[in-house]
């Protein structure tokens, strides 16, 4: 082993596994069926079987962070044995491969589009296995890795253009400071995929701490199987809430937690311009992460009505409308966890007692998010104090960002250039708006608002810096890396993943990056289609 800060950090502690620098050392570093793990939960919850092959896999993205999280020398990727990781990370059968531990597939159930599915789950995401590295326990799932039992008509696999801009978003919002499901790879496959046209394969190999959805616990409750939905919500709380055990009742702690992670998560989705695009009931998390992404997007010219997924129709989905979506899918994991509710309270009206319960704990959805997102927008606007009127302060720059359609994230990256007391600079930010003198009489506000803000310019600039990112992941950019990718460069992948780092980080070389998107882009369209 050679020598390296970290690795002499790991020496002095002998409890911390050192890194695994072969693929039979990161094969054998995941393991499948430890206690605790969802996998242990049993064969009610899952199903094992093996990935289905894919010709001559090749890596076409990698998260060295999240390789070193894992406690996997990335090297290894890129190095003789890549073409064995490759393998591995599509789930090609290797000699290492035990045969009493073949990956599974998840069972859930869930609502989309607001209407009940009935049962879904893991239709094309087989897990892994489970690694423990530096205190964390981490799961470790393939996306697009062949049929699974449910899969209903759909092939398993997944395509080239969905699965970078998966790993891309899930690296990119990891480093913007949201919560995530994280990303290690991205590894393609010429075999082909048939959706509007012939596509190729890609397999994203995803990591959390948990895949489980809302939905896993609508599944159980929906068929009535109350010892296996105590079983996953014992699973949830033991593994990331275990202070729910000191509560009068653990369950409804629970639903509080999500609540809390949910309203959370939405506050920090409004405050970048982030839409999900398939808020269905199964594609959320129990720990409050993003997760599954497909026709996510970034807003770039500001609608508050903007609606990224071109199959949403309706507009279910759209931004404005995210924050109430999540209280509705609550709402759904609330009735699915009735049955575990007041479990030591007589019979006799008991259900009454828990329902009422559940809608008064629902209700801390608003009482969490609404402060959550004034707090997320006062960071925005670079106001260290407290004052009332701030969201009236936010909204009025909100209403004319959509009437003049102006760049999310340009106008707040650029609102920290104004000056407390010289309009004369406002240039950077009045020019993304047609209607200037809406933009002077927004400014004149605000201008008044920063007189009673301790901060100077620098310091109040330095921190907006720290909120307002410089880049996200816009359509166009994907659409760039994916471009040049089908045609076997994947220089763009990485280099695109390189600026997603440093999202908030000045970066010269990269200036292009946080510019207006070009015209083609507005013509871009993200559907289901994955
Ligand atoms: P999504 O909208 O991508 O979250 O998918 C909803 C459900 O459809 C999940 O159960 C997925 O596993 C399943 N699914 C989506 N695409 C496919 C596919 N190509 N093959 C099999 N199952 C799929
Ligand atoms: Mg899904």
């Amino acid at each position: 082993m050679s020598f390296s800060p970290s690795n002499a950090a790991r020496a002095a502690r002998d409890d911390t596994p050192a890194e695994a620098r072969s693929m039979s050392e990161i094969a054998s570093a995941i393991e499948i069926g430890e206690p605790g793990s969802f996998a242990a939960l049993g064969t009610a919850f899952l199903t094992r079987l093996p990935a289905a092959p894919v010709p001559d896999p090749y890596l076409i993205g990698l998260s060295r962070e999240m390789a070193e999280s894992l406690g996997f020398d990335p090297d290894v990727a890129v190095g003789q044995e890549k073409n064995e990781f490759a393998g591995y990370f599509v789930g090609n059968p290797t000699r290492d491969w035990p045969s009493d531990a073949l990956p599974y597939a998840a069972v859930y159930s869930g609502h989309q589009f607001g209407v009940w599915a009935g049962q879904l789950g893991d239709g094309r995401a087989l897990t892994l296995g489970e690694v423990e590295h530096d205190g964390a326990r981490l799961e470790v799932q393939l996306k697009g890795a062949g049929r699974t039992p449910y899969s209903r008509m759909g092939d398993g696999r997944a395509v080239l253009r969905s699965s970078i801009r998966e790993f891309l978003c899930s690296e990119a919002m990891h480093h913007l400071g949201i919560p995530t499901t994280r990303a290690l790879t991205v590894i393609g496959s010429d075999l082909p995929v048939r959706r509007e046209t012939i596509e190729t394969a890609a397999i994203v190999t995803r990591v959390a701490p948990s895949f489980v959805r809302f939905g896993h616990f609508e599944h159980f409750y929906s068929n009535d199987r109350v010892d296996d939905l105590k079983k996953l919500a014992d699973h949830v709380i033991d593994r990331f809430y275990p202070h729910c055990r000191d509560a009068e009742d653990p369950y409804l702690a629970l639903l509080d937690e999500a609540v809390r992670s949910t309203a959370d998560l939405m506050a920090q989705w409004q405050g970048v311009g982030f839409c999900h695009g398939v808020m269905n009931t199964d594609n959320m998390s129990i720990i409050g992460l993003t997760i599954d992404y497909g026709p996510f997007g970034f807003i770039d010219a500001f609608n508050a009505h903007h609606i990224c997924n071109h199959s949403d129709t309706q507009g279910r989905y759209s931004y404005s409308r995210q924050p109430q979506v999540a209280y509705w899918n609550l709402f759904c994991l609330a009735q699915a966890l009735v049955p575990l509710f007041g479990q030591e309270l007589p019979e006799e009206g008991r259900g009454e007692r828990v329902v009422q319960e559940a809608q008064k704990l629902l209700e801390h959805y608003r009482e969490r998010f609404a402060p959550a997102l004034v707090a997320k927008m006062r960071a925005k606007l670079g106001l260290e104090v407290e004052r009332e009127g701030d969201d009236k302060l936010a909204n009025g720059l909100f209403e004319i960002m959509h009437a003049n359609r102006t760049d999310f994230t340009l106008t707040f990256r650029n609102l920290s250039k104004l000056s407390k007391s010289d309009a004369s600079q406002d240039a950077p930010v009045r020019d993304l708006f047609l209607d200037r003198a809406a933009f002077d009489a927004w400014t004149a506000q605000y201008r008044e608002r920063l007189t009673h803000e301790p901060r100077d310019d620098a310091a109040r600039a330095a921190a907006m810096n720290r909120v307002n990112p410089k880049y996200v992941l816009r359509n166009h950019l994907a659409e760039n890396a994916i471009r040049r990718a089908s045609e076997k460069d994947f220089a763009e992948v990485a280099r695109l993943l390189d600026v997603l780092r440093r999202p908030y980080d000045e970066q010269p070389a990269y200036e292009a990056y946080a510019g207006l998107p070009p015209d083609w882009a507005s013509a871009l369209e993200v559907s289901c289609s994955s």
